[in-house]
C-alpha cells in the first residue's frame, strides 16, 4: 500500500519535499467484528483547504484542525468497496467520502461514506461538479446571495473547482457574469466554454479597480469571493448599493503566515453591502436536491464541467502545490486505481 505522508507542518506553498510517499503491506480483509470498510482509492481529490490543515495549531479558534506531522494525508475520494465488515456496504459498491492519500484506505467509521447510484456519470465528478465544490457553488450563489434576473456578478478564481461552476449557475438564473482568472488559456476557457459574458487575466492588469469599472461600469451586484486580498479590496470599490458578498475562500492568503489587511472595508457601511461566510459543512442537507438537479444539468448539457486529472498517487504533493501557482484547469484531481 502506497501512502503519502505529510511530513512536517507547511510554511509557504506546499512543496514536494513536505511530503515523503511510503510502501507497506496493504490490508485487503477487514478485522473480524470492527466494522469497517476496505476502499480501493480511485480518484482522489486535491483542494485549497488542505493547506490550511498543514499550518501549525494556531492560537485562535480555527475550523481546520492541523493534520498530525507524520500522519496520512486525508481528503475526498472516491473508491471501490474490496471488503466490508458493515451491513450497509458489499463488495463492489462504489462509494465516496473521507480517505487517505493512498492505495487503499480502511474505513473505521463507514456512516461517513455515501454509496454513488448513478451509473451513466463518471465517479470523478463525485470529487467535482456532484461533490463539495459543486455544493459550494450551489449554496454559495442561491443560499447566500439570491441572485435575481439580470444582476451583475463577479467571481474570482473563476476557471477553478468552484468558480466556473458558480458562473454558469449564475448564468441559469440570467445573470450577467464576469470572471477573474490567472491565465489567457483560462479566460479563453470561461467565455468559449463556459458560457461566460466576460473574463479577465488579473496578472495582466495594473490596476484591478480600473479593470472592474471596465467590465462593470454600472457596479456588482454580487461577487463570489475566492482569492482575497487586493481583489477584495478592489471589488469593494466597485460594489453597488445593497450588494452581497458569498465569502467562500481567501486562497491568495493561505500561505502567509500574516494574511494581508483589507482597507476598504468602510465601505460595507457607506454601500450597505452584506458580506457573508459561510462552510459548505452547514449546508450537506442540501445535498439530494442539488445532487438531482447537478445530475439533470449535466445530462441536459447545461452545465459544462471541466476537470484536470494527473496520473498516480505520487502526482498529490505537486498537484496540491499546482493549485496555488494556478497549474490547474477546473477541478484538480489525482486518478491513483484502475476500477
Ligand atoms: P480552485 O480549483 O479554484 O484552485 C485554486 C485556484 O486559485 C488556482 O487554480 C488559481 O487560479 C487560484 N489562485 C491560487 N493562488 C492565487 C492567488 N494568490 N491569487 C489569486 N488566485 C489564486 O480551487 P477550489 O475551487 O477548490 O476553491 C476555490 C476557493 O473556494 C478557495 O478559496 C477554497 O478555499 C474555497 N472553498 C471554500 C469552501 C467553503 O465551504 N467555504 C468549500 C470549497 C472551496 P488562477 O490561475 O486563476 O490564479
Amino acid at each position: 500500500n502506497k501512502q503519502v505522508i505529510l511530513k512536517d507542518y507547511v510554511s509557504g506553498i506546499p512543496k514536494e519535499t513536505d511530503f515523503e510517499i511510503k510502501t507497506g503491506e496493504a490490508r485487503l480483509k477487514v478485522e473480524e467484528g470492527s466494522g469497517g470498510v476496505i476502499v480501493k482509492n480511485l480518484y482522489l481529490s486535491v483542494d485549497p483547504y488542505m493547506r490550511l490543515r498543514m499550518r501549525k495549531p494556531q492560537p485562535n479558534p480555527s475550523y481546520f484542525s492541523p493534520f498530525p506531522p507524520g500522519s496520512v494525508m486525508m481528503g475526498n475520494g472516491v473508491g471501490r468497496v474490496v471488503d466490508s465488515g458493515h451491513p450497509n456496504y458489499k463488495k463492489g459498491d462504489l462509494v465516496r467520502g473521507i480517505t487517505g492519500w493512498e492505495e487503499y484506505s480502511v474505513i473505521t467509521a463507514p456512516e461517513s461514506l455515501h454509496k454513488i447510484q448513478t451509473t451513466d456519470i463518471p465517479p470523478s465528478f463525485y470529487l467535482g461538479i456532484l461533490g463539495t465544490p459543486g455544493l459550494t457553488a450551489y449554496v454559495g450563489l442561491h443560499e447566500i446571495c439570491s441572485p435575481k434576473e439580470g444582476e451583475y456578478v463577479f467571481i474570482s478564481a473563476a476557471s477553478g473547482a468552484v468558480g466556473h461552476i458558480i458562473g454558469q449557475l449564475a448564468k441559469l438564473k440570467g445573470c450577467y457574469v464576469v470572471g477573474s482568472a490567472g491565465s489567457d488559456e483560462k479566460v479563453d476557457l470561461l467565455k468559449s466554454k463556459c458560457g461566460f459574458d466576460e473574463a479577465f487575466n488579473y496578472n495582466k492588469e495594473q490596476d484591478l479597480d480600473a479593470a472592474l469599472k471596465r467590465y462593470f461600469p454600472q457596479g456588482i451586484d454580487i461577487y463570489f469571493e475566492n482569492v482575497g486580498g487586493k481583489m477584495l479590496d478592489a471589488v469593494l470599490l466597485n460594489m453597488r448599493l445593497h450588494g452581497r458578498i458569498a465569502v467562500c475562500g481567501m486562497i491568495s492568503q493561505y500561505n502567509m503566515d500574516k494574511p494581508e489587511g483589507v482597507k476598504n472595508l468602510m465601505l460595507l457601511v457607506y454601500k450597505r453591502l452584506r458580506m457573508e461566510g459561510f462552510m459548505v459543512s452547514a449546508y450537506y442537507d442540501l445535498y439530494p436536491k442539488f445532487l438531482d438537479e447537478a445530475i439533470s444539468y449535466i445530462r441536459e448539457g447545461k452545465i459544462v464541467y471541466v476537470e484536470d486529472t494527473v496520473e498516480g498517487l505520487e502526482s498529490c504533493p505537486g498537484a496540491l502545490a499546482g493549485l496555488f501557482e494556478g497549474r490547474n484547469v477546473g477541478k484538480q484531481v489525482v486518478r491513483v486505481g484502475q476500477d
